[in-house]
């Protein structure tokens, strides 16, 4: 029997990936900001004060570039990206005017710094998540120029667990999986940097734990990246049960093979969310059914002009024939917001994630999405696949729908919408006579229910797709399927948490599509349940009060 210490203490985070873990803490922590403003320097010191600058912003493009060369893929991308934005010419020449006006380097590196971020944040979009990697190369910056080592991940030679206040992709890229047991950081969200790599590397993962500055260094904590809990005090005894049944889940999703089925043989369609063909051929080898949402926007984000029919068709082409006699979800440009794409969208919005985005840029541009449902119309006839849906995203009106299901048909495809703005799921029945099926964007369904930004880091809570208000319109949606006969799938990250993929497959969503890398994951925790037991995890979870009781309900009727 386990004996627990006077001391145990829980502390609550939002989970991201599952998991447990167990080991000493580590800490890594951003450098305090310096003063904004200091003493002019005298004139006759400013050329000097230029070169220190210049010295240590190439000392941080070399030490960064270094990184890259000796990493690979993503890793490698991320760091060359980060140096590129030290060796950036107009953010020097914004420090060096300032330094030549009697700034002194340290103030002037954080006054660029600052301008630079208040422009990336008003364009929106990728733009504005670069605001993470400049924040990340004036702390280094300023480091090399107060004589201190830059900031970043320590180099432990024993497995730890890393707290931070917040990671940026620097500081991820390269992490060495075998000496990081876990993450855990006060900041951030399901979407953040941190849950990326996170997911990628496979490690427990739990943000947006506000109280962990309490932990100190060095103190043995117990992870659970399911329950979201970071547990201090656990007896040695406990902690080696804990790890010993993690180890059984994870054996339970590498042995996991396709078909989809729950435990009592009911079958689901258990689709994967991909960007192109390569993508889609890993979402074929992992076991997926089919495709649940290719995202064409993410093939167009660097495109200035608007590709040919001709060149969209050859993009499309290959997704379509990894999955030849299965579903393929097309949905058309998902411009705007967190995903601009230039040819598509408008530069300047007050309120992206509010303005002309998805099929809303059509008003200003409706031949966009008609050359673009030509391309697809095309692809799929090209290929002979006779299973391409093809979905709207944004949708917020009944004209809008059936506008966009006679386009589709017109072109002999099946119409589809996402269900992303909450009044598609209050008018959901109504919705569902115009189209063939929905696809529940649980990201942006969430977002627009909680009016939180997705993207901000300190408003994770709000962004979790386990808040009641989200749940019930993700229920009310699954329940006017079931009325009219239509398929409800859902397509956000919510169908990527195992947990949550079983209470929605309770409420009676049809399909679930999720990133490659978390499919094994949902179809071997969704075998381990019952259809019963997902209902009853469903119906629990609509009296919940918070985000938290709602899992505590969940994992009550599903013996997790
Ligand atoms: C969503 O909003 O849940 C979704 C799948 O769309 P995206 O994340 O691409 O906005
Ligand atoms: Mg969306």
């Amino acid at each position: 029997m386990s004996t627990q210490s006077p001391d145990r203490k829980v502390i609550y985070g939002t989970p991201v990936v599952e998991g447990i873990a167990y080991g000493p803490v580590t800490w890594t922590r951003r450098p305090p900001i310096p003063n904004l403003t200091a003493p002019d320097i005298p004139e006759s010191q400013r050329e000097a004060e230029k070169k220190r600058f210049i010295i240590a912003a190439d000392a941080v493009v070399e030490s960064l570039s270094k990184r890259a060369q000796s990493s690979d893929g993503h890793a490698a991308a991320l760091l060359e990206v980060t140096a590129s934005i030290a060796s950036d010419p107009a953010w020097r020449k914004e420090a060096r005017r300032r330094i030549t006006a009697g700034t002194p380097a340290v103030q002037a590196t954080m006054g660029a710094t600052d301008f630079f971020v208040a422009q990336f944040e008003r364009a929106g979009g990728i733009l504005a998540e670069r605001t993470t990697d400049l924040r990340d190369v004036r702390d280094r910056v300023i480091a090399r120029l107060e004589g201190r080592p830059e900031p970043g991940v320590p180099h432990p030679d024993h497995p730890v667990i890393l707290f931070a206040d917040d990671l940026t992709p620097a500081d991820t890229a390269g992490l060495d999986p075998s000496m990081f047991l876990a993450l855990v950081t006060e900041l951030g969200g399901p979407t953040s940097h941190t849950s990326i790599i996170a997911r990628q590397l496979g490690l427990p993962c739990i943000v947006a734990a506000r109280r962990i500055d309490e932990i100190d260094e060095g103190t043995h904590v117990l992870v659970d990246g399911q329950r979201g809990t970071i547990v201090i005090g656990v007896a040695e005894d406990e902690a080696t049960q804990r790890l010993e049944s993690d180890k059984k889940r994870r054996e339970l999703i590498d042995s996991w093979q396709p078909p989809a089925k729950l435990k009592d043989g009911t079958d689901f369609e258990l689709l994967a969310n991909v960007r192109d063909g390569e993508t889609a051929c890993e979402a074929r080898d992992v076991g997926a059914a089919g495709i649940g949402l290719l995202r064409t926007e993410l093939c167009f984000l660097h495109s200035h002009a608007e590709p040919s029919v001709q060149k969209q068709r050859e993009i499309y082409e290959p997704a379509l024939q990894a999955f030849p006699d299965t579903k393929v979800v097309v949905r058309t440009l998902d411009a705007g917001s967190d995903k601009p794409v230039p040819y598509a969208t408008l530069a300047e919005e007050a309120n992206p994630a509010l303005g002309v985005r998805g099929v809303r840029t059509s008003g200003h541009n409706p031949h966009l999405l008609l050359h673009q449902l030509d391309a697809i119309a095309g692809a799929a006839k090209h290929c002979g696949h006779t299973q391409t849906l093809v979905m709207a995203p944004m949708i917020s009106t009944l004209p809008e729908a059936k506008w966009f299901a006679g386009l589709v048909r017109d072109r002999g495809l099946s119409p589809g919408i996402m269900v992303e703005v909450p009044s598609v799921a209050v008018l959901a029945e109504q919705f569902m006579e115009l189209v063939d099926f929905v696809s529940i964007g649980t990201n942006d369904l969430t977002q627009y229910t909680m009016a939180a930004d997705r993207l901000s880091p300190d408003l994770a809570e709000y962004s979790d797709p386990w808040q009641p208000g989200a749940l019930a319109l993700i229920a009310r949606t699954a329940e006017a399927g079931r009325a009219t006969g239509t398929p409800v799938g859902v397509c956000g990250e919510a169908a990527a948490d195992p947990l949550l993929a079983c209470v929605l497959v309770g409420m009676g969503v049809t399909s679930l599509s999720v990133t490659p890398s978390a499919l094994k994951a949902v179809g071997a925790q969704l075998s381990q349940v019952t259809l019963e037991q997902c209902q009853h995890a469903a119906r629990s979870v609509l009296g919940a009060w918070d985000q938290g009781d709602a899992r505590y309900r969940a994992r009550q009727h599903l013996g997790v």
